[in-house]
């Protein structure tokens, strides 16, 4: 098959042969990738590090050697199944849930698969969707989201899948209480859209853009204000509707979550979701004394990505922005979104590709 790969770390995509998935065994699944997001994390991989805080680790530490497919946001149609298939059959269009565990732990045995020490996430240390099609080692792993569009489902698998996650940590809470999310991105709008959703009406948005601001504002964000301002401390504790116990940092690093912990109030829980890299320093007696909470948020489980794709069917959940490119567009789409000028989400899709791309 052919896949756009990481032949040389941070240099454009080029589009090579690669091996085909196996044929599935067992209740394994072979899927043609029709649509695929391009999520921030997928800059970072196709940099080759990873800022983990205090160093540059390479990717090749998560088993990603060149050529490499990137690519964790899929919707694809089924074409192959193994004898123990019986949910799906060859034809079907499916969401796969990519943060696959190794299938046999008390995590996953659990249905947490995302915590999983040995992963096997696809798109990250197996083929993802960059390529023409993914192998999925579980028919589990697929999910139907009846009517929703391709495009919008596949953004689910990622970013609205950590957007819910890290809202279900902080829920349930009155819907006049502010809940505070830094970063206005693919994930910051996700989380709009699904706090709105949940008839969550205080939504306070802290983003260095204007234009990430409007966007959010427009998507049921009650308030928003620009991070890089001097006084932002004294601004969200004077405008954000009530004592600030509910931050969301998408962002998460050294400068969001200093300004995150200076702004949560007695009682105030943390939600850490982004993965910009960093370190914090703080007076360990401000816990206790405060009573403060840390989560960490790595994507979410299978469980939380049905109950998402529940709510996106039931609920009038406010759609992000989505521009569809063909998949030869993905060095431009990574590139733009490096830069910081896309808006919502980039979904690299199958239908708007040249037959012979180079
Ligand atoms: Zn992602
Ligand atoms: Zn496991």
């Amino acid at each position: 098959m052919r896949a756009w790969a990481v032949t040389e770390p941070g240099q454009p995509l080029t589009h090579i042969d690669v091996a085909d998935p196996p044929a599935p065994k067992g209740a394994e699944v072979v899927v043609e990738v029709t649509h695929c997001g391009v999520c921030h994390s997928d800059v970072h991989f196709w940099d080759g590090l990873i800022d983990v805080g205090d160093r540059m680790v390479p990717v090749a530490a998560l088993g990603m050697t060149t050529p490499y497919t990137l690519g964790h946001e899929i919707v694809g149609r089924v074409v192959a199944t193994g004898p123990d298939v019986r949910q799906v059959k060859p034809g079907d269009q499916r969401l796969v849930y990519p943060w696959i565990g190794c299938g046999t732990c008390t995590d996953c045995l659990r249905g947490e698969d995302n915590l999983c020490a040995s992963p096997r996430s696809i798109g990250v240390r197996a083929s993802g969707g960059f390529g023409d099609r993914v192998f999925v080692p579980h028919e589990r792993y697929l999910f139907d989201f009846g009517r929703l569009d391709p495009a919008l489902a596949s953004t689910y698998a990622c970013s609205g899948l950590t957007a819910y996650s890290a809202i279900r940590k902080l829920m349930p809470l009155p819907p006049g209480d502010p809940i505070v999310l830094i970063g206005a991105g693919g994930l910051g709008l996700s989380a709009i859209a699904i706090l709105r959703a949940l008839g969550h009406r205080n939504i306070v948005v802290l983003d260095l853009s204007a234009q990430n601001r409007e966007t959010a504002a427009s998507l049921g964000a009650r308030l928003t204000l620009d991070i890089g301002r001097e006084d932002i401390a004294a601004a969200l504790a004077e405008k954000a509707g009530g004592p600030v116990k509910s931050i969301i940092d998408f962002v998460n690093n050294s400068d969001t979550s200093k300004l995150a912990f200076g702004a949560l109030q007695k009682g105030g829980r943390h939600v850490m979701v982004g993965l910009f890299g960093g370190t914090l320093t703080l007076p360990l007696m401000v816990f206790p004394t405060r009573g403060l909470t840390i989560f960490g948020n790595y994507v979410g489980s299978p469980g939380e990505l049905r109950e998402l794709l529940d709510l996106a069917q039931s609920a009038d959940l406010p759609e992000i922005p989505i521009t569809c490119q063909p998949k030869s567009q993905v060095t431009a789409a990574l590139t733009a979104l490096r830069e910081g000028r896309v808006k919502g989400r980039i979904v690299l899709s199958q239908e708007l590709e040249e037959p012979d791309a180079p």
